[in-house]
C-alpha cells in the first residue's frame, strides 16, 4: 500500500494503485468477493451499474480472468456506452453480456439474467451494484489493517468518496477493530446525507456483528452532502479546476465524479472547521473516469 504525504499532516492512501482488476476500491472489493464466489463454487456473475461503472469493470475483468460468463445490467444510454472509452471499453472488451435498462428495470433485468443462467445449468452469483455486500465491506476492514501496518502515523481523520457506502463502512469497522480514535468522513457522490448515513451505518453494524467487534463508530457515522452539486457525475467549477490541476499539482489524478469531489470536499471541510491532526485521504480510484471525462 502506497501512502503519499502531500503536506505535513495530509496523507493520501493510494488505493487507486491497487494492483488487480483495474485498480481502485472496486478492484479491492471484487478480489474479496471473488474468493467467496470461488469458495461457494459459483460459475457466473450477474451485476449492475452505470456506463462508467468501476464496479462493473472490475466484475467483468474478474469473470474474464476466471473464464466465467458475466451479465452486466447497465442503466444508461446504449449509444453512449458503445462510444465511450474508460470503463465502458473494458466492459465491452471483456466480452461481458450487456443488458440495457432504465433505472426502474434493474432488479427485473437482474432476475431474468439469473434465471437464464440457471436454465443453462450455471450456478450464478447475484452481485449487488457497487459490490455493496458483506465481502465488499470486509475487504476494507482488511485494508485498514494494511494501512496501519504501512504507516507509523495514526490518522485522526479519514476522508473518502462515499457512494454505496460499503467502503466507508469497512473502513469504520477496521478502525473499530483496531481500537483507534479516528473520524471517518464520507463525501457523498450521489445521495443526500440522511439516506447515505443510514446505509453506511447499517453496513457498519452488519460488519461489526459479523466480526464480533464493538460498534464504536456508530453514533458518529458521517456522510456530507454539501458537495453533491446536484447528484451523481455533477460537479462545480472548483471541482473541475481541482481535477484539471491534479496531475501537475499532486502527481495523481482526481476525477470529477468521485475522488475530485471528495478531495474538494475534504479541503473545504477542514478549512471551515479548522480541523487539527493527521488527515488521511483515501484515494479510491477513478483513473478510468478521469480519462473518460471531457
Ligand atoms: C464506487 C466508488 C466509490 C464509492 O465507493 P462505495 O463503496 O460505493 O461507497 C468511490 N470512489 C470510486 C473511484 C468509486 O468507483
Amino acid at each position: 500500500m502506497i501512502i503519499n504525504a502531500i503536506e505535513d499532516n495530509i496523507f493520501v492512501v493510494r488505493d487507486d494503485l491497487y494492483p488487480s482488476l483495474g485498480g481502485g476500491n472496486k478492484g479491492r472489493k471484487m478480489d474479496f468477493i471473488g474468493s467467496k464466489i470461488n469458495k461457494d463454487g459459483l460459475n457466473a456473475i450477474v451485476t449492475t451499474g452505470g456506463i462508467q461503472s468501476n464496479h462493473c469493470r472490475a466484475a467483468a475483468i474478474y469473470a474474464a480472468q476466471n473464464k466465467m460468463p458475466c451479465t452486466l445490467v447497465i442503466h444508461g444510454d446504449e449509444r453512449r456506452f458503445s462510444k465511450e472509452g474508460g470503463n465502458a471499453k473494458l466492459m465491452r472488451d471483456a466480452k461481458a453480456t450487456i443488458v440495457f435498462t432504465e433505472a426502474n428495470g434493474i432488479s427485473d433485468a437482474m432476475d431474468s439474467a439469473m434465471d437464464l443462467y440457471k436454465s443453462k445449468g450455471y450456478s450464478p452469483y447475484y452481485l449487488r451494484g457497487g459490490g455493496h455486500n458483506l465481502e465488499g465491506g470486509l475487504a476494507y476492514v482488511e485494508a485498514v489493517d494494511e494501512l496501519l501496518k504501512n504507516s507509523k502515523i495514526r490518522p485522526d481523520y479519514i476522508f473518502l468518496a462515499s457512494g454505496t457506502g460499503s467502503t466507508q463502512a469497512g473502513i469504520m469497522a477496521g478502525i473499530s477493530k483496531n481500537k483507534i480514535d479516528c473520524n471517518v468522513i464520507g463525501i457523498s457522490v450521489a445521495r443526500e446525507s440522511g439516506r447515505a448515513e443510514n446505509i453506511v451505518r447499517e453496513s457498519y453494524e452488519d460488519l461489526c456483528h459479523f466480526l464480533n467487534i464493538e460498534p464504536t463508530q456508530k453514533s458518529t457515522t458521517k456522510v456530507l452532502d454539501d458537495y453533491l452539486c446536484g447528484g451523481y457525475e455533477k460537479y462545480n467549477p472548483g471541482i473541475k479546476e481541482l481535477s484539471e490541476n491534479s496531475i501537475s499539482k499532486y502527481g495523481f489524478p482526481l476525477d470529477t465524479t468521485y475522488t475530485g469531489k471528495a478531495f474538494y470536499g475534504m479541503l473545504n471541510h477542514f478549512n471551515d472547521k479548522k480541523l487539527k491532526g493527521n488527515i488521511f485521504f483515501w484515494h479510491t480510484g477513478g483513473f478510468l473516469n478521469y480519462l473518460a471525462q471531457p
